[in-house]
């Protein structure tokens, strides 16, 4: 008989967006007229732009014609994508990032989860806790850890907690690891790493040759100057770190789907022999072999978020945003919550200051003011206590959950 992947069997049953579901339906069943404030999830609200939407068009229409029309286009994404990537995301902010060094793909969901491939099996893997559920489960899916443990931790992962203790920047891990996840702007914490922070970790990849899988992707809603966008505006880190960045939370392409992922080809790895070879091949041959490209649509309607009228779109829907982050930061805050995130970054993180658990949380905020909210805890056992809002929500609904929280009782 065919036999399961058993690393499936390890994963954690209930996933947490399907458990908040359960949990929504359920209370929607018993209360009917009771309107419900969604305010946890991550997806976008606003529409594409009409910059993107006018390319995109365009695409379509090229789609349609024997002169223009497109098949099979270059595996990892059009030059025209490509360069634009690389001039303004890279060449601008001073980081030395080549057009071929990028890879265009359908989302960094998938490449998060498919880079390990490239990896081998017995690297030590280290995770930010609380983190993206998907860097966790899909090195549980590819066999990198053992069995969950009754703490809420998988063995063989080393797992870096990021509170309010440490600012959500970790430690430092103790014992050598070989790939560590990082990502910032945070999902879930909403918070950012200083160029000092992030060298701190450039620095002990070089020492220990390790590699750093950076995420980025939500680099777009950073203001303040002196954060860093990319890992490569750190002195060393072309040798260190692969980096994703996706247009989902940039420019609302969660539903369009585009992204790429950055190999410089001065990365390199330990090979079977002990000698170092570089990265940038295998991810060349596995993404050729397995992927066949994004399509030029949407490629076009990628690169038209780089056109002057894209940027100055984007910036007014990502201020939209941020304006419902800062909103909600100030009332948390008045309301006695202690605040993290949403300044350079769409999430804002709090915990209710009163021993009262995640999951607890979110039943209170649920049943007493019809508001949902994400569990911090569902990011990992360092979240316990703590509580996500997005600020991708309308404003009027920002508004509204506020004013609800205020009446609650504790
Ligand atoms: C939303 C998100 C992404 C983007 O995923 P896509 O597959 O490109 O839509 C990547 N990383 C994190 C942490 C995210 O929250």
């Amino acid at each position: 008989m065919a036999q399961i992947n058993e690393n499936y069997f390890k994963l954690q049953a209930g996933y947490l967006f399907p458990e908040i579901g359960r949990r929504v339906r359920e209370f929607q069943k018993e209360h009917p007229q009771a309107d419900i404030v969604r305010m946890g999830i991550g997806d976008v609200t606003q529409p594409l732009t009409p910059a993107v939407i006018r390319a995109f068009h365009e695409g379509v229409e090229e789609m349609s014609k024997a002169g223009t029309f497109k098949g099979y286009g270059p595996e990892q994404g059009y030059d025209f994508l490509r360069e634009a990537i690389a001039k303004n995301d890279y060449k601008e902010r001073g980081a030395d990032i080549h057009a071929d060094e990028i890879f265009v793909s359908d989302g960094s969901k998938c490449d998060t989860g498919n880079i390990l491939e490239i990896f081998g099996q017995n690297n030590i893997i280290a995770i930010q806790d609380p983190a993206y559920p998907v860097y966790v489960d899909t090195s549980v899916m590819a066999g990198r850890t053992g069995e969950k443990l009754g703490n809420g931790y998988y063995d063989g992962l080393v797992y870096l907690p990021c509170n309010a203790e440490n600012g959500f920047i970790p430690e430092l891990p103790e014992n050598k690891v070989d790939i560590i996840f990082l990502c910032y702007p945070n999902n879930p914490t909403g918070t950012t790493a200083t160029k000092q922070e992030l060298k701190k970790w450039v620095d002990y990849a070089k020492r220990n040759k390790a590699v750093i899988l950076y995420d980025s992707a939500y680099e777009a809603y950073i203001s303040d100057p002196e954060i860093p966008h990319s890992i490569y505006e750190i002195e060393g880190a072309r040798e260190v770190a692969i980096e994703f960045r996706s247009f989902s939370k940039t420019a609302g392409f969660t539903g369009t789907r585009c992204a790429y992922t950055v190999i410089p080809k001065s990365l390199v790895a330990s090979a079977p022999d002990g000698s170092e070879k570089p990265l940038y091949p295998l991810w060349f041959r596995r993404h050729t072999t397995k992927f066949n490209g994004v399509s030029y649509p949407v490629q076009k309607a990628a690169a038209a978020i780089y056109s002057p009228e894209g940027k100055e779109e984007s910036k007014s829907t990502i201020s939209y945003y941020m304006n419902n982050a800062r909103i909600l930061r100030e009332n948390l805050t008045q309301m006695g919550f202690q605040v993290f995130g949403g300044t350079n970054a769409p999430y804002v993180w709090f915990n209710s200051g009163r021993g009262i658990s995640s999951w607890d949380l979110f039943d209170k905020l649920l049943n007493e003011a019809h508001v949902v909210g994400t569990p911090g805890s569902g990011f990992g056992p360092a979240g316990e206590g703590y509580f996500r809002f997005s600020s991708f929500a309308t404003h009027e609904n920002v508004l509204e959950a506020m004013a609800r929280l205020k009446n609650l009782k504790w």
